[in-house]
């Protein structure tokens, strides 16, 4: 196969495009790869998909496109122009981008889901972009997808922060958890920044959702009463989020302890940060017996990991009944475990208990958030 051809599979082309030269730069990494379509190609009017005779090219243009073999790759095309008797001298649509993108679809698709699965500095590291067009290329998909399809609210959200990086501390990202798909991204995590979501439907469109997945963060779920009926019964405390609170609880128990601990020469803890955060299934072979050894003496840190992983047991249950069962006497556990961080952090969840069991209800959980948790 020429490599022209390659790359025509490569970049999905589709005729009448096909591929004129390839340059590839071995020092600066990148492979260019010029298109064109052959003389006397007629191309649509992009209002009125009237076929019409080249007009003449605008001036050469870049895509950024997926790389090939860690290669940056970039299409360069003149776009045609028609004449097009009713709307003038008109640049024609390409195949592989929206108008004014500097990204090929397939390059943007992959940067959408880059994004939903880590944070905007991540995403940009991984695809070497710069903060800027990370963020600008999202937010411009997403607007367009929106635009795409017919406005209706999903029947399960899921609502979620990232961290940003730079300038911001946090995007707020909505996605309808049952197409996996991003539906909405705003700045900030104010409850300003989920009302611009719920904003754009209707009452009857808001009366589709049957529930919302979110972290316990008071702006979403102030958001969520405000605009939905009900809501309290239709907000789910994520569980990938609480464990992450009682994740966190535990290791500021450790961290104490081995302060405390090491002021006396006593190095038990000195170097187990991790063990403790993983949950006991995931806990990797080669620090079983450390772990075990750990776990079985009478460590504060261990008494606070027994208390998380019990709560683990939470989500399992089939009936709402017997997990708020369960959660009582978690409760009643960790208030009386002299922990303080646990304590606290026990004190937080039973404020949330009711979006906690909602959960029995609408078994819903933040995707993302799984997937970032398992980092
Ligand atoms: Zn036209």
């Amino acid at each position: 196969m020429r490599d022209t051809e390659l790359y025509r599979h490569l970049l999905g082309l589709v005729t009448p495009w096909e591929v004129e030269r390839v340059d590839l730069s071995v020092e600066d990494g990148r492979v260019d790869v010029w298109v064109k379509h052959p003389k006397r190609t007629r191309f649509a009017c992009p209002d009125c998909e009237r076929e019409l005779s080249v007009y003449d090219h605008s001036e050469e243009r870049a895509w950024r496109h997926l790389d090939s073999c860690a290669f940056l790759t970039f299409l360069h095309a003149n776009p045609p122009r028609v004449s097009c008797p009713e709307h003038g001298v008109r640049q024609v649509r390409v195949p592989w981008a929206e108008p004014h993108s500097r990204f090929t679809l397939l390059f943007e698709r992959l940067a959408i889901d880059v994004l939903s699965a880590c944070d905007v500095n991540a995403a940009a590291g991984l695809l070497r972009l710069s903060w800027d067009e990370a963020w600008h290329l999202v937010d411009r998909a997403v607007a367009r997808g929106l635009a795409a399809k017919a406005l209706t609210a999903p029947t399960h959200v899921g609502v979620d922060e990232k961290a940003a990086g730079r300038g911001q501390d946090y995007i707020t990202i909505v996605s309808d958890l049952d197409a996996g798909t991003v539906e909405f991204i705003a700045d900030e995590r104010r409850q300003a920044s989920l009302d611009g979501y719920y904003a754009q439907f209707t009452t009857e469109q808001l009366a589709d959702i049957e529930a919302v997945a979110m972290d316990m963060w008071e702006p979403f779920a102030a958001s969520t009463r405000a605009h939905l009926d009900d809501a309290d019964s239709k907000i789910v405390f994520d569980r990938y989020h609480l464990m992450g609170y009682l994740t966190g609880a535990v290791d500021t128990v450790r961290k104490q302890e081995n302060r405390a601990l090491s002021a006396t020469g006593d190095k038990s803890l000195a170097g187990s940060k991790y063990l403790w955060l993983y949950s006991y299934e995931n806990l990797p072979a080669k620090h079983t017996d450390r772990f075990t050894v750990l776990r079985s003496g009478d460590l504060k840190t261990a008494r606070a990991w027994a208390i998380k992983e019990s709560l683990r047991h939470f989500w399992s249950y089939k009936r709402r009944g017997w997990a708020a069962k369960h959660f009582k006497h978690w409760y009643f556990w960790a208030t009386h475990s002299r922990l303080k961080p646990i304590i606290d952090a026990a004190k937080t969840l039973k404020r949330h208990e009711a979006g906690l069991l909602s959960y029995f209800a609408h078994p819903i959980t933040n995707e993302c958030a799984s997937y970032c948790t398992s980092l």
